[in-house]
């Protein structure tokens, strides 16, 4: 029996789900960052059998079903639980926030680092550490994670070797394969030594933590702009606003195994065929990959609007340059930093702001989707 639900205090996950506007979120966090063609298709299963058949990728490349009844979360655990799928308790579920390259290899660096860290994060004696901090295992030839959320990254510097880096710090420390998961453990534990109130790496760094003078390896600058189409693991395939449904997903993964991203794409690991899916995007050029929108009214209670219909009336109008960020209020989940254009529902229609994010003065309020169109 799983326990009752709980939403305060806690990082959500599947064994502590949250509640939202449309029932419980159950957020499913794949193991090394990907779902075998079995688990994804029980997973899809799952989905349209105990919740409302719609699922979030997150951008912590987490899969959340949507619309869960508390009545039949014990089930859906136990489900999940046949596919492997969860961890033996919330507290280690509450730890394993692991981002991983998804151009990974068979048997390489990343995939090994990845599998040690989880059980590191499994042990008894692993540190206790807030509900949002995480970890990145981005060991490819260039960093392509250095964009997503996490507070201890290990990456590789201009020459190619290992370093471990603290988020927020511009310098790493060389690592090796070897050294690499007891050093980032040992990061994290002296991060939570050294912090005061705060929650996050970055957060220390900008208030008054310091790291030892052996983080002096210059990191590597992330250039990779992720974009649906090929690559080396797969194709890689987008969600408009990393939502998808569980037909959509069970359909997917008739062409393969799936690796979860953070920037609401996956990769199908199939090299040979572009996905013939309903409901995903391919094309590199698709409007909808411009603009990002939480779930906003009426799946989160706290929405002043709806957000998703907004910003699919607004991609065509968006420049090729240009992103547009539509929020249900101004908490700013889905983008929480500043975008060319913000719009924000409000109780009396919808603001917007230029060059800002949500908790900027707006340029303009109360506007109508007619009048947004123009304002674009
Ligand atoms: S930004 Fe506001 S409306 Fe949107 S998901 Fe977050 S809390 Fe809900």
């Amino acid at each position: 029996m799983s326990a009752k639900p709980q939403i305060k205090g806690w990082c959500p996950g599947a064994l502590r789900p949250m509640l939202s506007g449309d029932g419980w979120v159950v957020r499913v966090r794949p193991y090394g960052g990907r779902l075998t063609a079995a688990q994804a298709e029980g997973l899809a299963t799952l989905a349209a059998a105990h919740g409302n058949g719609m699922l979030d990728l997150s951008s912590r490349g987490n899969l959340q079903i949507r619309g869960v009844k508390e009545a039949t979360h014990a089930t859906l655990i136990a489900g999940l639980r046949a596919l492997s799928l969860v961890d033996a308790d919330a507290n280690i579920e509450g730890r394993r926030n692991i981002l991983v390259t998804p151009f990974w290899r068979v048997g390489d660096e990343a995939e090994v680092l990845a599998a040690q860290l989880t059980e590191a994060l499994a042990a008894s004696d692993a540190p206790a550490l807030p509900g949002k901090f995480g970890f990145a295992i981005d060991t490819g030839t260039q960093p392509v994670l250095q964009q997503a959320s996490a507070d201890v990254r290990v990456e590789r510097d201009a020459q190619g070797r290992m370093i471990l880096v603290a988020d927020g710090f511009e310098f790493g420390k060389h690592v090796t394969p070897e050294t690499a998961i007891n050093e980032a453990i040992a990061l994290a534990s002296w991060f939570m030594k050294a912090r005061n109130a705060e929650t996050r790496m970055a957060q220390a760094f900008q208030n008054h933590a310091k790291l030892p003078s052996d983080f002096a390896v210059p990191r590597q600058r992330q250039s990779y702009v992720p974009k649906p189409g090929q690559t080396q693991s797969g194709n890689l395939v987008a969600l408009a606003f990393g939502q998808t449904t569980s037909e959509t997903l069970a359909s997917l993964v008739k062409y393969g195994s799936l690796r979860m991203t953070p920037w609401r794409m996956m990769i199908v690991e199939d090299t040979r065929h572009i996905p013939q899916v309903d409901g995903i995007i391919t094309d590199p050029d698709d409007p909808l990959l411009r603009v990002v929108a939480c779930t906003g009214a009426p799946g989160c209670t706290q929405a002043r609007g709806s957000t998703r219909d907004i910003a699919a009336l607004l991609a065509p109008h968006v420049a090729l340059d240009q992103m547009l960020h539509v929020s249900g209020c101004t908490k700013g989940c889905a983008h929480p930093g500043s975008a060319p254009l913000t719009i924000v529902a409000t109780k009396s229609g919808y603001d917007l702001i230029r060059n800002g994010s949500t908790g900027d003065a707006p340029d303009q309020i109360n506007l109508t989707p007619d009048t947004l169109i123009k304002a674009t």
